[in-house]
């Protein structure tokens, strides 16, 4: 009796056992993972300060639930993107820089329509860029082969989910569309760069008569509602996350907000808060879509601690290019701005590149932590698919990207020598040249080299000592600008980076090492 009692007692004790290990063996599945990308907002766009200090514009805007991500997890500073959409979207699935891809602006909804036009006062030609942006499948005309991201986390087991703007090709290649790249679900993600309205009053833009590719859709349940587009995108998000969440399954929610892109709307939540505060109407409507997508990060915050998941689900914020302080809202004064950083979007001055980034990882990264190491958006690939596990990934382009993840484990000086490069062979809009038009960049440490292919003149900055880069160091540092312009010329040569060329002689603008 007493052997029995032994048997049964060693029994129920490897019973006990077996729980404990299965409930490990759950604590350690692979991690949720959510990107938040914003569109279009500013390093400035926040009242969570990226720089060294509180500036003006960081007291204009209220984004509480960016400082409390940050106080969880990790403030990147030196986070950067492409200077517009598609260039970075196409680096955040591809894993390589636009000078590589080759989509080196944003792709216009309909094929083979370059989204940069001629103007008589431009004596340069664009080259032939890839204007129909990503494709999952080879040899679609102008495209970057690649194998996308969310393909290769679906392979790895995880509940894929696209919500909000995807804007990868054009429409009529498989690109497209959000499912042809590896999602399982997609809320209101196509070939448009923008939405035709934010207003629910305007069914988003889906007006008999008036609708056009860049009316939102799959979102008809929302019209008439009073639900401004952020908070109606947020809600569908969170419905999609109800399925992993029950059978247990990791999910990558790409959150990618419409907000903060042209229109510019008021969301009626927040907007009167900024008209009583001072500020214009189009600077109260933007700081009100700005505080209603900050509303959106805390509402997911909350929804995954209501679930008890949030302690397994990495949250990454990003943007995907500067503040755009160049197009002021139809009939509207200029609407933000990205002092004390130099230009905005579209430019590859810092204005137009440096991005407020976050990342939160409960157990590595430590909370409250900040980072002046520098990233940039093809990083995301490698870094995310290290978080997710996924070894020796079968992938049909050369990844450029570096993982972030020795950086978010506490790492410092984690890739000491690197080179960062920005590449835009093209021109902003049809109507005249800007001064931000054919541009490139390399930098590497603090120092900055900007390529003026127009003028064919390179000009230095220290980023360290002159964030705003109003200072050309060029004539005094001529070694500096040799081997910066070597090290441009070098990488872009083997990228085989497009260049454009005159319109007189058909002659390509010389690499910046050989001017
Ligand atoms: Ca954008």
């Amino acid at each position: 009796m007493n052997r029995s009692f032994t048997a049964k007692r060693i029994s129920f004790i490897l019973c006990i056992m077996v729980l404990l290990a299965s409930a490990g063996l759950h604590a350690q599945q692979k991690p949720n993972i959510i990107v938040f990308l914003v569109d279009d907002m500013g390093w400035m766009d926040t009242s969570l300060p990226f720089g060294d200090k509180v500036m003006p514009l960081n007291k204009r805007f209220h984004t509480p639930n960016m400082e409390r991500l940050a106080t969880e997890g990790m403030k990147f500073t030196h986070a950067y993107a492409a200077p517009v959409c598609t260039p970075s979207r196409v680096s955040f699935m591809s894993g390589m820089n636009a000078a590589h891809h080759r989509v080196t602006n944003w792709t216009s909804v309909l094929k083979d329509e370059p989204s940069d036009f001629d103007h008589e006062k431009n004596p340069l030609k664009t080259p032939d860029w890839n204007i129909n942006g990503m494709s999952p499948v080879k040899g679609i005309s102008q495209t970057v082969y690649a194998t996308p991201l969310a393909e290769l986390l679906k392979e790895a087991g995880y509940f894929t989910i696209h919500v909000g703007k995807a804007h990868w090709a054009a429409a009529g290649t498989p690109g497209a569309s959000p499912y042809n790249m590896g999602f399982l679900v997609n809320v209101a993600g196509n070939v448009a760069g923008m939405p035709q309205s934010y207003l629910s009053e305007d069914n988003y833009g889906n007006i008999p008569g008036k609708t056009t590719y860049y009316a939102v859709q799959n979102m008809t349940e929302y019209y008439g509602t009073h639900t401004f587009l952020t908070e109606a995108l947020t809600r569908e998000a969170l419905k999609t996350l109800d399925h992993p969440i029950r059978t247990h399954q990791p999910f990558f929610l790409y959150m990618a907000h419409y907000a903060v892109h042209l229109p510019v709307n008021a969301d009626d939540r927040f907007f009167d808060k900024y008209l009583k505060a001072g500020l214009d109407s189009a600077q109260a409507k933007y700081a009100s879509m700005i505080e209603g997508m900050d509303k959106s990060l805390g509402d997911i915050m909350d929804f995954l601690k209501q679930k008890n998941i949030d302690q397994n689900t990495i949250i990454l914020f990003m943007s995907d290019n500067g503040g755009n302080s160049i197009s002021p809202a139809k009939g509207d004064k200029l609407h933000t701005g990205n002092l004390p950083l130099r230009e905005g979007k579209g430019s590859v001055y810092e204005g137009g590149i440096r991005e407020p980034m976050i990342v939160k990882w409960p157990g590595v990264v430590k909370p409250g932590s900040v980072t002046d190491q520098p990233v940039i958006i093809e990083d995301y690939f490698p870094s995310l698919l290290e978080m997710a596990g996924v070894k020796n990934p079968k992938v049909v382009q050369p990844v450029d990207g570096k993982t972030f993840v020795p950086i978010l484990k506490g790492n410092s000086n984690v890739y000491p020598d690197r080179i960062f490069t920005w590449h835009y062979p093209n021109k902003w809009k049809k109507k005249d040249l800007h001064d931000i038009d054919y541009l490139s960049a390399i930098r590497q440490g603090d120092w900055k080299l900007v390529y003026r292919m127009l003028t064919k003149k390179l000009e230095l900055y220290n980023l360290k000592t002159d964030i705003g880069e109003q200072h050309d160091l060029a004539a005094q540092y001529p070694d500096k600008v040799k081997k910066l312009a070597a090290l441009l010329g070098e990488q872009f040569r083997s990228w085989g980076a497009l260049m454009p060329s005159y319109k007189a002689g058909g002659q390509q603008v010389p690499w910046p090492d050989k001017l």
